[in-house]
């Protein structure tokens, strides 16, 4: 056995049930082989056995109110998993699919994303069983105090940051910051993807859609392509999926379809910014369904299908995918549809949005394929532009931002290409996005001595 067999064999012994963690220990160690050759000190000093098990775990009790006086008991938890490289950070999500595997593995992803950002970012990631779909504005103000009230004590400016995830938008972080403020008094950076009346940053709400598409558009330049005229199929109708819509427009590409949890609508006329914007005030504010998209534009609309199950089904040629709804959206068989239609390049704005068997088909027919830990990396990356803007008491403008994100996401693209490269992997963005993070943090890791 090799130390990397060994170090997945003894995740999925020691907890048996938490699949997703197992899946995301798996796709990173397996790509750490070369790593295990080449530094020996890695091994002596077990970096790979101490990557996997998080520093703390929290679960806790959040217990309130609703509308109509009922007690209600949700569980909330928070994963430290490494603050090797700096303060932890990651977001929270709020949906009742979350136990503790899906924390973990989210939160060691975030490890190696947040090193790849070139930031100073540790990985970390939390949330709650709790469903925000259908609750009040005063629900959601109550669960998110309660949450507060447990949370407040494990995190701080130096020492946690969360931030948003699925369910967790501008309106959760408002009543999460408001009532740390509150009862720590203080105002200081303890959360990021805050709103601009209080300390937040100019294009965090846009970051992460910006982002993965500036990566798709580093990885198409490196096959001498671009996003004009590409039919571009995106999934989800959240934050991510909203900000890519607009800025794949803005690079002359055609997005043809969102989804949420109930339907997917086709738009073959292609979501323009006019219809774009109908998205946000649809999801941000009015909190509806997509499906009403369809009765407010000439679209198709697919009850209680997902994007990929569409396209399969359907037929559809789109030549670039961005998942940005959640994870193991793509099965495989997806992926061999979208392949065989014709698509050149996967960039992945959700987290671990394509099963194993999608990336091996990806992999195997050498399409473009970016996995989420680099390629959905500029949200977490402004929200550490909003950390220092916070700690310098100063505001960049929106130029600034978005330019230190492309930036960002240019030096991402070019770590994981040139790692990829360096160990005999051309192309292989997994790979190299993988050592590249892994690296950063077990160099880290190996200055402090055993801790
Ligand atoms: P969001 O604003 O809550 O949006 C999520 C969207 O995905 C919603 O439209 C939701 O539909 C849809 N969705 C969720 N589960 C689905 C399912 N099983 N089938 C079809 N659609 C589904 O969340 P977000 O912030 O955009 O996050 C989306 C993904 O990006 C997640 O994987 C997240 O971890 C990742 N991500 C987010 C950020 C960030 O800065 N926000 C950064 C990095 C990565 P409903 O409304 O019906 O639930």
């Amino acid at each position: 056995m090799s130390v990397i067999s060994d170090v997945i064999a003894k995740v999925k012994q020691t907890d048996p049930n938490q699949p997703e963690f197992h899946q995301a220990v798996e796709e990173v160690m397996e790509t750490l082989e070369p790593t295990v050759k080449k530094h020996p000190e890695y091994v002596k000093a077990k970096i790979y056995e101490r990557l996997v098990e998080p520093d703390r775990a929290m679960q806790f009790r959040v217990p309130w109110v609703d509308d109509k006086g009922n007690v209600v008991v949700n569980r909330g938890f928070r994963v430290q998993f490494n603050n090797a490289i700096g303060p932890y950070k990651g977001g929270l999500r709020f949906h009742p699919s979350v136990n503790l595997s899906i924390i973990k593995f989210l939160g060691f992803e975030q490890i190696l994303k947040n090193a790849l950002t070139t930031l100073p970012m540790g990985g970390a990631k939390g949330g709650s069983d709790f469903d925000p779909k259908g609750k009040s504005d005063g629900e959601v103000m109550r669960f998110c105090q309660a949450f507060m009230r447990e949370l407040f004590r494990h995190i701080g400016a130096d020492v946690d940051v969360p931030a948003g995830d699925i369910g967790v938008g501008g309106r959760e972080i408002g009543f999460m910051y408001g009532y740390y403020k509150k009862i720590r008094n203080e105002h200081t950076g303890v959360l990021t993807g805050k709103s601009m009346s209080y300390g937040g940053s100019l294009i965090r709400p846009e970051a992460t859609g910006y982002g993965a598409t500036y990566f798709a558009a580093e990885m198409l330049a490196t096959r001498k392509m671009d996003f004009k005229g590409k039919m571009v199929a995106v999934s989800g109708a959240g934050n991510v999926a909203q900000y890519t819509v607009e800025k794949v427009n803005q690079l002359g590409g055609k997005v043809i379809s969102l989804c949420d949890s109930s339907a997917t609508i086709i738009d073959e006329a292609g979501i323009d910014n006019k219809k774009c914007n109908y998205v946000l005030d649809l999801k941000n504010v009015k909190r509806g369904r997509i499906s009403e998209y369809a009765d407010k534009y000439k679209a198709v609309c697919f009850e209680g299908k997902n994007v990929w199950d569409v396209i399969r089904e359907q037929g559809i040629k789109v030549d670039v995918a961005l998942p940005s709804a959640t994870q193991n959206e793509i099965s495989g068989k997806n992926a061999a549809a979208l392949v065989k239609n014709g698509c050149i390049c996967v960039a992945e704005g959700a987290n671990m949005p394509s099963t194993p068997e999608a990336i091996k088909i990806f992999q195997d027919k050498k399409i473009l394929y970016g996995p989420g830990k680099a390629a959905n990396a500029g949200g977490v990356a402004t929200s550490g532009l909003e950390m220092s803007q916070n700690s310098m008491r100063y505001l960049w403008t929106r130029e600034e931002v978005d330019n230190r994100l492309l930036q960002i996401m240019k030096s991402i693209h070019k770590a994981c290409y040139e790692t990829a490269e360096a160990y005999g992997r051309k192309g292989d963005y997994v790979t190299g996005a993988n050592i590249a993070g892994f690296t950063k943090v077990a160099d880290a890791m190996l200055a402090y001595g055993i801790v």
